[in-house]
């Protein structure tokens, strides 16, 4: 597998430059990665399949979800894209490389860890701040007009609000100077993290019964579903930093009481 991986990077730093691979590929990956992840539960949606196990009994309209999708493209295209293209000198000053071989895997997965910890506490107080009255309603209110959420949902934001969480989610890299092939795992694994969070389904087989401290679909729906004031659970991956604040109690409540409800 590591012999396969290898030849298929030696073919990428062989036929584009790293400024090509970092930027546009990068570009390229992420959109990959999004869509396909997310364009399925829009699907599922629409055909009412897999309904016993969606959260909220409303769907989203075809306009609705294809309203979402418009702005996401525009969005990618002219915030996401030059972002991406700006930061690749300030990436390679801090130490990116393509080069063969390949980091260790313990390397791999223990800076991928690191990123993880890092962007869920930015985003934890970074949410928080954009619940507050002025900012909720000229930033943030944009990413809570699906209150329903759709997996697609996860990256419609304020143009403001993309760019703080491209910056929660890029410090972690940046301060490691990773090799572009973590940088690559990484933003895979997150775009999926958060793809997940806001597809509107709780599986048997969702993450969130398995991981531990893992939030997932359920914990981010309620956050979409209540009252801008009272939502609560602003960690993007981790239930833990809601625990330690105190900003997680409505949703337990609720879910205790739909727990109730299903027994009575
Ligand atoms: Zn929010
Ligand atoms: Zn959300």
């Amino acid at each position: 597998m590591a012999a396969f991986i290898e030849s298929g990077w030696e073919y990428l730093i062989t036929h584009f430059s790293e400024f090509q691979l970092a930027s546009v590929g990068t570009f390229l990956l992420h959109e990959s990665v999004f869509f396909l992840s997310g364009l399925p539960f829009m699907v599922l949606e629409r055909a009412g399949f897999f309904s016993k196990y969606k959260i909220q009994s409303k769907s989203n309209t075809f306009d609705a979800q294809g309203r979402c999708v418009l702005r996401l493209m525009f969005y990618h295209i002219c915030v996401n894209l030059p972002v991406m293209l700006a930061s690749y000198p300030v990436f390679k000053r801090m130490g990116l490389r393509t080069t063969l071989p390949l980091p260790p895997w313990d390397v791999v997965l223990t800076q991928i860890l690191f990123y993880f910890i890092l962007e869920d506490f930015l985003f934890y107080w970074g949410h928080r701040v954009l619940h507050t009255k002025w900012l909720y309603k000229h930033v943030h209110s944009v990413h809570h007009e699906y209150a329903t959420p759709f997996g697609l949902t996860s990256e419609y934001a304020h143009p403001a609000e993309i760019l703080f969480l491209g910056f929660a989610t890029i410090l972690g890299p940046a301060l490691t100077g990773p090799h572009l092939f973590t940088l690559w795992l990484w933003m895979v694994l997150r775009v999926l993290e958060t793809v997940e969070a806001h597809c509107g389904y709780q599986f048997p087989w969702s993450l969130s019964h398995y991981i531990p401290l893992y939030g997932g679909s359920h914990f981010h729906d309620y956050h979409h579903r209540v009252l801008y004031t009272k939502s609560g659970n602003y960690s993007s991956t981790f239930t833990y930093m809601d625990w330690l604040y105190g900003t997680d109690k409505g949703y337990w409540k609720v879910k205790a009481l739909e727990g109730d409800a299903k027994q009575s």
